[in-house]
């Protein structure tokens, strides 16, 4: 995209000028004179390039620089940000610019050069994927997301130098992507900007009919405008009220975006007016609210509270709408000047207003937890596509407000559950809920929360997180406590299953496990590839490692292995191993049936009935098998599988079902095919051991229209 040619042009150095003379405004002498520094190694090393507008390179990351200065940014950032292309466009290495301008700089250039290299392509895997990159760099640093976004921001408003095909491209990365992060850390402006100039390379038709229909309309408002800009000064004069008022102006994508969502006519929403009122400190702002209330009435139920109730984002104001003059709707804003701060430019208002404010601390803690649960969600979710799913929750809330039963209000995304307030309120509260009141009433756990609803969650000791729960809710911090609880439970499962496979195998060579030294274990651990001894274990316990071949290595180290004999010593199974124990979904083995174990990598043992179709095929693979045995006292139900058929006739479903039930038996699953006259039905049922199935199997064929029933075996 660069071409070499002329040497650079003198635009550029006066660009310089302009910038540096700007910054002096906030910084000391000798950060301008770092900064100076940088701008000469940055325009040597870009020598020779040029924009695809023709411009020496240096233009690009001067302008870059320049908006990040209007954000007050400190040196280590501007300075990066003339630095931001030099890694990626030209030979300078990481080190050099460590050493010319420090570990700090350094770090930031190389984080956003890797972002740089990062290609959002519509494949939405891939994309999934780019944006963890995206996270957690802006995890590290937000300083890397801010150049990142100047850059884009630049890049934004210079593209009608590019090829129509990369003009889309480019809008609808900003628009899916950077516009929606500017918006969540706060950065109004540039989201504002960001998302204009999409609309403007994606639809260049629509904005500019948008465009003119503004124009026209424009006069005719200034009239109204004023009548009305007058009236609320007057009111809140009148009220006492020193304030700053101010019209607002719509953005050409929020009419657009109106105009597609809620099918309103241009001139249903330009007739909107939108004032912004700033008062000097908060209870001024309901007085306000509170004057321009008698002044026109307030349309019901546009009313919001977000001085109480901030936007996750910090965001604070309140909203109303009222009827104005010949019935035109005005939207207000009320706010204090910190607000207004804050509202403008987000998590860049720490740097922009160098304040200690209560305000801007709680802005940047807010933005730094809601980094932590992305990234715990980050290292939780091995569905990258599921990952964007939920940060796009995150990304574009719909924000429902709920409290405590102690009143204490929480911000939840849309579509948030009991499960998830729960968690909201403390990880412990999540893990350990059973059921919920919603304003007083017993409601289930899955209850989808709205706006004011009182939530009062009610725990159990030794109660856990239900893996069910994962289906439906919505927040990344109660997904990532129920992910890492349900791991944890497989761990402890498998290493239990695997101490006791490696027990028997022990056993079969003769020895006490109790034998077993500390350093014979860790040894071994390290050897094949594992943490701990536990570690080990649960590797055994899900399949990874024979149980024989570990016992032999055990007592004789370096050895080959050939199989122990087995027989009296076979492994009792219970049926409540968790996932260390699986059985077959083939022949459905149940206690009673004879049965084999097969070892599947990293599945765990799976268990067959001992003339399942499937071990003959398999049988050659001998290490792999188990002798296993039911246990003596088993508990749990296991699915079973049969086959019946029946004579075509009113009722004759219930008629068995009723069977099934009276028989003391749950159907997990029917399927039927049928001929005319007789239907062949497929049940997968619940029966404690063969004893049952047959009973049950007795009973059913007491049912007239039974004519034929078999149990099912591979
Ligand atoms: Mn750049």
């Amino acid at each position: 995209m660069r071409a070499k040619s002329l040497p650079d042009s003198s635009a550029a150095t006066s660009g310089a000028e302009f910038l540096f003379h700007e910054l002096s405004g906030y910084l000391k002498p000798e950060d301008i004179s770092q900064l100076q520094n940088a701008y000469l190694f940055s325009q040597s090393a870009h020598s020779g390039q040029f924009r695809k507008s023709g411009e020496p390179y240096i233009s690009h990351p001067l302008a870059v620089a320049s908006i990040l200065g209007k954000l007050h940014m400190d040196t280590q950032t501007l300075t990066a940000a003339l630095l931001h292309d030099v890694m990626e466009d030209t030979h300078v290495s990481k080190s050099e610019i460590s050493n010319r301008f420090g570990t700090a700089v350094a770090d930031l250039v190389d984080g956003v050069s890797k972002l740089d290299k990062i290609e959002f392509q519509t494949h939405a895997d891939a994309q999934a994927e780019n944006f963890r990159k995206m996270l957690l760099a802006m995890a590290r640093d937000v300083r890397v997301i801010l150049i990142k976004l100047a850059d884009r921001l630049h890049n934004m408003r210079t593209l009608e130098a590019m090829r129509p095909e990369k003009r889309r491209r480019t809008a609808r990365e900003t628009m899916e992507i950077y516009a929606p992060i500017a918006n969540r850390l706060g950065l109004n402006n540039i989201y504002q900007e960001l998302q204009e100039l999409s609309f403007l390379n994606l639809f260049p038709t629509r904005y500019r009919v948008l465009t003119k229909a503004t124009k026209g309309v424009r006069g005719n408002r200034r009239e109204v405008l004023k009548k009305i800009l007058d009236a609320i000064r007057k009111c809140l004069y009148e009220a006492g009220l020193n304030t700053k008022v101010s019209g607002r102006e719509k953005q050409l994508y929020s009419i657009y975006k109106k105009m597609v969502e809620k099918h309103l006519t241009f001139s249903e929403i330009f007739d909107i007016y939108g004032f912004r009122v700033v008062v000097k400190d908060i209870p001024s702002c309901y007085i306000a609210l509170g004057a321009l209330h008698s002044l026109y009435n307030p349309i019901p139920g546009k009313f919001k509270d977000y001085i109480a109730i901030a936007k996750a984002n910090g965001y604070q104001s309140l909203h109303s709408t009222l009827l104005g003059p010949y019935g035109t709707p005005i939207e207000l804003q009320i706010r204090t000047p910190e607000m207004h701060r804050i509202a403008e430019a987000g998590v860049a208002s720490h740097w922009l207003y160098k304040s200690s404010d209560a305000d801007l601390n709680d802005i940047h803690m807010r933005t730094h937890q809601w980094l932590q649960s992305l990234l715990e969600t980050l290292s939780d979710s091995d569905d990258s596509l599921e990952f964007l799913e939920h940060l796009k929750v995150d990304l574009f809330p719909g924000e429902v407000y709920a409290c405590t039963p102690q009143g204490k209000i929480l911000t939840l995304p849309k579509d948030s559950t009991a499960v998830d307030f729960a968690y909201a309120v403390h990880t412990d509260i999540g893990n350990c809920c059973v059921a919920v009141k919603i304003n007083g009433e017993n409601a289930s756990l899955r209850t989808k929360l709205m706006s004011g609803d009182r939530v009062e969650i009610v725990t159990a000791p030794h109660a856990e997180p239900n893996p069910a729960w994962l289906t439906y809710v919505v927040t990344s911090k109660a997904r990532s406590h129920i992910r890492h609880f349900l791991k944890t439970m497989q761990f402890e499962e498998s290493a239990e299953f695997g101490k006791r496979l490696l027990n028997q195998a022990l056993l079969s060579f003769n020895i006490d496990p109790q034998t077993i030294s500390e350093a014979q274990w860790e040894k071994l651990a390290r050897e094949s590839g594992a943490k701990s001894k536990k570690e080990l274990l649960t590797d055994m316990g899900l399949g990874k490692h024979l149980p024989a071949l570990v016992a032999k290595r055990l007592v004789t180290p370096g050895e080959s292995v050939s199989r122990p004999s087995g027989g009296d010593d076979a492994i009792a199974i219970l049926g409540t191993e968790g996932m260390a124990v699986q059985f077959a979904k083939c022949c459905h083995p149940i206690p009673g049936d004879p049965i084999f174990g097969f070892i599947k990598k990293n599945q765990g043992l799976v268990i067959h009935i001992h003339d399942c179709p499937l071990i003959a095929k398999n049988r050659r693979s001998k290490n792999n098998w188990l002798d296993v045995t039911w246990s003596q006292d088993i508990t749990k139900l296991f699915e079973a599988s049969i086959k019946m058929v029946v004579v075509n006739q009113r009722g004759v479903l219930a008629r068995v079902a009723t069977g099934i039930a009276e028989a003391g038996s749950n159907i997990d699953n029917i399927s039927m095919e049928s001929d005319g006259a007789h239907t062949t039905m497929h049940f997968t049922l619940q029966v404690s051991n063969r004893q049952h199935l047959a009973k049950l199997m007795r009973s059913l064929r007491h049912v007239n229209e039974v004519a034929r029933i078999t149990r099912v075996r591979g």
